[in-house]
């Protein structure tokens, strides 16, 4: 299959060139060509079917013609080697726990799938002997996912840029302790220091012409449409448990909208969601837009679930496309809410406190629209985006109980920290990576 640019100024790429590119030359988003329908019979069945089934019969479709398909299945099997349950919470309610995977986020998925896939293009391309080079700035989650996901893949070397100082323990052992092909660069600036690093890299033309350069943010559509897989498994295990699954609503706490807008995808493909809740802290352009049927992106402002602390989502130009720039269409599938750091941390205590639920911040928000927005005859799934753990400094004292750290994330924290210190100017990071 091919992908058109949202800008729809430049010509359609293959697969392997979107990944590669990431962006299109038109500075537009990849969107597949078409958007294909599942057959009814896969629906029928696929309470029996498992997280990698599923996932495989929805990779297939789009992805098929462009691999082998026992290719594509190893990838698949592979990316999903841990669960992603659904547990239910009370009251017609249930959490999509993503975080059983191995930095303990929804981005491994993404991130894993990508990895091997772009591991795939290089073999088949002899480019082992060229290293293609993955930047990614981080302030956390972004970061562990793709250092983990990329670990070990031939031909791909991972440069992790993140403010120093500004990064807790925990998520920062997570990417600072691989070793192999993944790189940490400790910046003696900001988030928007190393976002602004990254960028001037891409930009670079002596460096793009001395090293192949590519990102593994959600603007990828290798990072982003491997999502699509979980919100059909999850479907699938409601499917186990319900008589009646035709008012499903889905809550997704957003930032960039990569989540989310994979999820519209599947509802496109055949999944039968009823509709969309997108859930926003006090970062919420997308609420506003839902409101006004304006878009009027603003600089981002710190909350405490803060990988959603986006003030212009990069996805938004993917539902705008999707939606043909309808703003009713948009309203019929997708509602908003915006909730402060008061209510999420409110809603954290309350669910704890009355079903032993520890959420995390970010789950939190998407929960309580759920809460506030759920009619009597849905039945509602939020998206828990990451393990509560990961944020453990901001949810033990709100919840005023300990969380555990899993061990998973323990062992994270025994490895040594090895990282390359460097200023914020672009000359020393340039003269770095030419030296590479
Ligand atoms: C990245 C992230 C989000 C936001 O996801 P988007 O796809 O950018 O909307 C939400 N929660 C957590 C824990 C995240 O890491």
């Amino acid at each position: 299959m091919e992908y058109y640019s949202t800008n729809g100024t430049t010509p359609n790429v293959s697969l392997h060139t979107a990944v590669v590119k990431g962006l299109a030359a038109d500075r537009g988003l990849f969107m597949p060509e078409r958007i294909p329908l599942l057959p009814t019979a896969f629906f029928k069945n696929i309470g029996q079917l498992s997280l990698q089934e599923i996932s495989y019969a929805v990779a297939n479709v789009l992805f098929g013609d462009d691999m082998e398909s026992d290719v594509l299945k190893d990838i698949v099997y592979d990316t999903l080697n841990f669960d992603i349950p659904l547990k239910y919470i009370g009251d017609n309610k249930y959490s999509l726990e993503l975080f059983h995977g191995p930095t303990l986020a929804f981005k491994d998925v993404g991130a894993r799938f990508m990895a091997r896939l772009l591991g795939y293009f290089n073999k088949i391309e002899g480019r082992e002997e060229e290293m293609v080079n993955v930047l990614v700035a981080t302030s956390g989650d972004t970061g562990s996912a793709v250092a983990n996901g990329f670990l070990g893949v031939p031909g791909v070397r991972v440069f992790v840029l993140y403010p120093h100082d500004k990064v807790s323990l925990i998520q920062e052992s997570q990417f600072t302790t691989l070793g192999q092909n993944i790189t940490a660069i400790e910046v003696n600036g900001t988030f928007d220091d190393c976002q602004a690093l990254v960028k001037n890299a891409f930009m670079d033309e002596e460096l793009n012409g001395h090293m192949m350069l590519t990102s593994a943010n959600s603007i990828n559509v290798a990072r982003f449409l491997p999502q699509m897989f979980y919100y059909f498994y999850a479907y699938s295990q409601l499917v186990k448990r319900e008589q009646d699954t035709s008012n499903v609503v889905v809550a997704v706490p957003s930032g960039n909208f990569g989540n989310i807008t994979a999820g519209l995808i599947a509802k496109r493909m055949g999944l039968p969601i009823k509709r969309f809740i997108a859930a926003n802290n006090s970062n919420d352009v997308f609420f506003d837009y839902l409101k006004t049927g304006k878009y009027e992106p603003r600089p981002s402002i710190t909350t405490i679930a803060n990988a959603m602390d986006v003030g212009d989502p990069s996805n938004f130009a993917r539902i705008l496309d999707l939606y043909c720039n309808s703003h009713d269409a948009i309203c019929a599938d997708i509602s908003g809410c915006t909730y402060s750091d008061e209510q999420i941390g409110e809603t954290m205590v309350e669910t704890y406190k009355s079903t032993g639920y520890i959420l995390d911040p970010h789950g939190a928000v998407a929960y309580r629209s759920l809460l506030e927005g759920l009619q009597p005859e849905e039945t509602g799934i939020f998206l828990e985006t990451a393990h509560p753990a990961k944020f453990k400094d901001t949810v033990e004292p709100i919840i005023g109980a300990p969380v555990e750290i899993p061990a998973k994330l323990a062992a994270f924290m025994k490895g040594e920290k090895n990282t390359v210190q460097m200023n914020s100017g672009f000359t020393s990071f340039k003269k770095y990576l030419m030296k590479l």
